[in-house]
């Protein structure tokens, strides 16, 4: 099995017209590449939502604006050939991976800047982070015209980013959030566990541990969003080498809480921790994920 892999925005719009214009539904997952379990799972949700007659692509673009100057755009790790034969293996149609010329003309001057959601959390410690990468998904949303699009609720904020653009540009698409992938002992699949060493990685499973300690309480019944954050920052404190955010939001917007999560508000426990020279990010929703 292999894969077709387009080059151009033009290529791509027209294999994904060719597909509509025969009613085929167009599923779409955007990647950096450097692909594993977490992405291959949303590539096969994407088919069961499009169905065997519908067309699968993924790009793969490491994205230059969603980085800042001090982020590892450089060392992000690059693995094309292997990506493909992933992508074959799981039955993806259409492999869109464009040069940074080909996203980014020259001369060109629109960003897309979602506020509010984009505002908190990973928003303070990358401040233009959410810009890029509004900016990077709605002109593959253009290129592509997919009728869904799958993400990762590994990127708890990035999802609800995405879902917040789409609604106010009325961009016609159906947004899921797929549930994250894990490693045997809980940690996120991430691109970046490769940079972790073996102490390290040991480190890095006090993450997915201190979730399960916030889920464990909420499903005691402690509703007080300093005690929940609390027990899982207890956790992760004195194994990772600093802790960015161990906050308890509301899941649709990531807006404060009231001191205690009120009835029927769904609430998201969200981490970023530095293990090493390794920034992890990793959530849950109380009360509805397992992790
Ligand atoms: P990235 O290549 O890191 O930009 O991720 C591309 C997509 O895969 C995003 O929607 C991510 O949220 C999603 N993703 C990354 N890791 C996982 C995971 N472990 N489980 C589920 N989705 C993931």
């Amino acid at each position: 099995m292999s894969v077709e892999v387009l080059r151009t925005v033009a290529a791509l719009r027209a294999r994904c017209d060719e597909a509509r214009a025969r009613g085929a539904r167009v599923g779409f997952v955007p990647t950096m590449g450097a692909l594993h379990d977490g992405h291959i799972a949303l590539a096969l949700e994407a088919r069961a939502r499009v169905g065997p007659s519908g067309l699968v692509a993924t790009s793969i673009f490491v994205n230059p604006t969603q980085f800042a100057p001090t982020e590892d755009l450089s060392k992000y790790p690059r693995t094309l050939d292997a990506d493909l034969a992933r992508c074959a293996d799981a039955g993806v149609d259409v492999v869109f991976a464009p040069a940074v010329d080909e996203m980014y003309p020259d001369g060109d001057q629109t960003r897309v800047r979602v506020s509010g959601v984009s505002a908190p959390l990973e928003g303070e410690f990358r401040p233009t982070h959410f810009e890029g990468v509004a900016t990077v998904v709605a002109r593959l949303f253009n290129a592509a015209g997919p009728c869904v699009a799958v993400f990762g609720r590994k990127d708890y904020q990035q999802y609800r980013v995405i879902t917040r653009m789409v609604r106010d540009l009325m961009i016609p698409v159906e947004v899921v959030g797929h549930r994250t992938i894990r490693e045997a002992d809980g940690l996120a699949m991430s691109s970046r566990n490769r940079f972790l060493s073996a102490e390290d990685r040991a480190r890095a499973a006090k993450i997915p541990a201190a979730l399960r300690e916030a889920l464990r309480a909420w499903d005691a019944g402690e509703r007080s969003v300093r005690a929940l954050e609390a027990r899982a920052g207890d956790v992760l404190r004195g194994a990772v080498d600093a802790v960015d955010y161990v906050a308890v939001r509301d899941a649709e917007d990531l807006s404060a809480l009231p001191e205690e999560v009120p009835e029927g508000r769904r609430a998201v426990l969200a981490v970023a921790a530095r293990v090493g020279a390794t920034r992890l990010i990793d959530n849950a929703v109380l009360g509805e994920d397992r992790v």
